[in-house]
C-alpha cells in the first residue's frame, strides 16, 4: 500500500510541476493563446462558469468562511462578472499597438508599442476572497494572451476544489490549469521557470516568492497587506462615517480583508463621540449579540482564531478593550472588538490584524495622525474621514499608501479604472481592468523604417565637413 509520502508525490511534486510547465510551453509556442478569438473564448468561458455555477459558488464560500450570501455576491461573484465584462469590452483596444512620436534622430520612421504576452505564468491565491482573488488575476493573464497555472489557497479548500472541478469545463485546458495544494506543491511550482508570478498573500511568503523568482529573473506582482490606517476628523457626517467604517471593517469578511481598516486615529477630544457612533452602528447591523449574527463571516480557521485571541490577551492590551471581546471558539467567532490606546509596542499595534479587532489611537491634533502613519511601513490603503478640503489635500500629498480613499472604506478597489496594488512592504505591481492586462504583458518597442532618408553624416569617416553639420 502506498504511504502518505508516495500519495503526495502522486499528487504534485517537482517532476509533475516541470512536466506541467513543459506542456504549457508547448501550447504557448503554438501561438494559439495570442489570438484575440482565443482570449475572448476563454473570458466568455469564465463568465459562463460564474453565471452557471453561482449557487455552487455561494455554497463553497459559505463552507470556507461562512460568508453571508449577499456578501459573496457583492464582494466576489459580481466583481468577477464585472472583470470579465470589462475585459471583453475593452480587449481589442488594449491589444491594439499604440502609435508614438519619433525623434529627430529616428526621422523618417514610425514607432509603436506592441503589447505581447509574457508566456507561461503562475497565479498563487489567498483564502480570504478565495474566488475573486484567484480568478481575477487569471482573467488578466488570459486577456494578455498567456498560459496560466492557478494555485488556490489550501486554507479555503471548498473553493480550491471548485476550481479543480469546474474551471476545466469552461476554458482551454491545454493553456489554463489548476494545481491544488499547500507549501510542498507551491514550492514545487516555484522551482520552475515562469514568465510572471502573481502572488497575493502575506509579506513573509511574499519574500519566499520573490527569492524563488529571482533565481530565474522572473518578474513578480506581489499583492500583500499591512496595517491600513483610518483617520477620523471631528467635522464629518458621523452617522454616514460610522456606517462606512463598520461596513468596511466587520461587514467585509469580518476584518479578513487586505484593505480592511486596521486601526483608527482620531483626536482625544473626539474619540468618545466616535466610539458611541461605532457601537450604535454595530448594534444596528449585527444586533445585541453579534456572535449570533448571520451577516458576519467567521474566522477562517482555528490557527487564525488563536492568533487573534493572542493579540487580545497580551499583557496591557486586554485592559484596553472598550467594546466586544467575546469569543465562541467552537464556531470560530470573535465579536466586533474596539480597543482604546493599546500600547504602541504591543503586537496588535505592530502586526496586521486581519480580523474583527479595531484599535483606536488618539492624538492631540488630527494633523498628528500623518506622523503616526508615516512612521510605519507603507500601507495598502489609507483612509480619512473629513469635510476639510485642506486636510484632505494634505493627506493625499503626505501619506504614501497603495491607495487612498476619502470618506469611505474599501470601495476604491471596485473602480477598475484605478490600479490596485501596494507600495513598499504592502506590495509591488498592480492590477484590475487595463492594469491587469498590463501586468501580464510586455510592452515591446517597435520602430519601423524604410530605406529612404539615409543620412551619410552618421557613418564614418567623421570628416570635418560632417562635424560642421552637428
Ligand atoms: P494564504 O495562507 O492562503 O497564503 C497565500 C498563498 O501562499 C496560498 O496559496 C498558500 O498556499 C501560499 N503559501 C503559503 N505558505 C507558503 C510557502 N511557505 N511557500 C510558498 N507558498 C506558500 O493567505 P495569507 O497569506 O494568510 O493571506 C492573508 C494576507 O494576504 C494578508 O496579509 C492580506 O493583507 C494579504 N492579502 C493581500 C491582498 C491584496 O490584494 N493586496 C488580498 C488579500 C490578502
Amino acid at each position: 500500500m502506498a504511504n502518505e509520502k508516495d500519495l503526495n508525490k502522486q499528487r504534485f511534486d517537482r517532476e509533475a510541476a516541470a512536466s506541467l510547465v513543459k506542456e504549457l510551453r508547448t501550447t504557448f509556442a503554438s501561438g494559439k493563446t495570442k489570438s484575440y478569438e482565443w482570449r475572448v473564448a476563454q473570458l466568455k468561458g469564465i463568465a459562463r462558469m460564474v453565471y452557471e455555477k453561482e449557487n455552487e459558488l455561494v455554497e463553497v464560500l459559505h463552507k470556507d468562511l461562512s460568508k453571508p450570501e449577499t456578501e459573496s455576491h457583492v464582494t466576489e461573484i459580481s466583481m468577477v462578472k464585472t472583470a470579465c465584462k470589462h475585459a471583453l469590452k475593452d480587449l481589442k483596444k488594449w491589444m491594439k499597438p499604440e502609435k508614438v512620436n519619433g525623434s529627430i534622430l529616428t526621422f523618417p520612421s514610425s514607432s509603436e508599442i506592441v503589447s505581447e504576452p509574457l508566456g507561461v505564468t503562475l497565479v498563487i491565491a489567498p483564502w480570504n476572497y478565495p474566488f475573486l482573488l484567484a480568478i481575477d488575476p487569471v482573467i488578466g493573464a488570459i486577456a494578455a494572451g498567456n498560459c496560466v497555472v492557478l494555485k488556490p489557497s489550501e486554507i479555503s479548500p471548498a473553493t480550491s476544489s471548485f476550481f479543480m472541478e469546474f474551471l476545466k469545463e469552461y476554458v482551454d485546458r491545454s493553456a489554463i490549469r489548476v494545481v491544488e495544494g499547500a507549501v510542498d506543491e507551491t514550492s514545487a511550482l516555484l522551482e520552475q521557470k515562469w514568465d510572471k508570478i502573481f502572488y497575493t498573500g502575506n509579506g513573509k511568503v511574499g519574500r519566499i516568492i520573490m527569492a524563488a523568482a529571482a533565481k530565474h529573473l522572473t518578474p513578480v506582482v506581489l499583492e500583500l497587506g499591512g496595517k491600513s490606517p483610518l483617520v477620523v476628523d471631528a467635522n464629518i457626517n458621523l452617522q454616514v462615517a460610522a456606517r462606512r467604517i463598520v461596513a468596511g471593517k466587520w461587514g467585509s469578511n469580518n476584518g479578513q480583508t487586505c484593505v480592511s481598516p486596521d486601526y483608527i486615529i482620531t483626536t482625544k477630544t473626539f474619540a468618545a463621540t466616535l466610539i458611541d457612533a461605532l457601537k450604535n452602528t454595530l448594534e444596528q447591523f449585527f444586533g445585541k449579540d453579534p456572535l449570533q449574527s448571520k451577516d458576519m463571516s467567521r474566522i477562517v480557521n482555528s490557527n487564525h482564531f488563536a492568533r487573534l485571541t493572542r493579540l487580545l490577551d497580551e499583557d496591557n492590551v486586554s485592559s484596553k478593550i472598550i467594546h466586544g471581546g467575546e469569543r465562541d471558539e467552537k464556531r470560530l467567532y470573535i465579536s466586533p472588538t474596539i480597543l482604546l490606546d493599546a500600547p504602541e509596542d504591543s503586537q496588535i499595534m505592530n502586526e496586521e490584524i486581519f480580523g474583527p479587532l479595531l484599535p483606536i489611537v488618539t492624538v492631540d491634533k488630527v494633523e498628528d495622525s500623518f506622523d503616526v502613519i508615516n512612521s510605519r511601513s507603507k500601507p495598502l490603503a489609507a483612509y480619512i474621514f473629513t469635510n476639510d478640503k485642506r486636510l484632505e489635500g494634505e493627506f493625499v500629498r503626505t501619506v504614501s499608501a497603495g491607495g487612498i480613499l476619502i470618506n469611505d472604506t474599501i470601495i476604491h478597489l471596485a473602480n477598475a479604472n484605478l490600479p490596485f496594488g501596494g507600495v513598499g512592504e504592502s506590495g509591488t505591481g498592480s492590477y484590475h481592468g487595463k492594469f491587469s492586462f498590463e501586468a501580464f504583458s510586455h510592452k515591446k518597442a517597435v520602430l519601423h523604417r524604410g530605406f529612404g532618408g539615409d543620412a551619410p553624416m552618421r557613418y564614418p569617416p567623421y570628416t570635418p565637413a560632417k562635424q560642421r553639420l552637428l
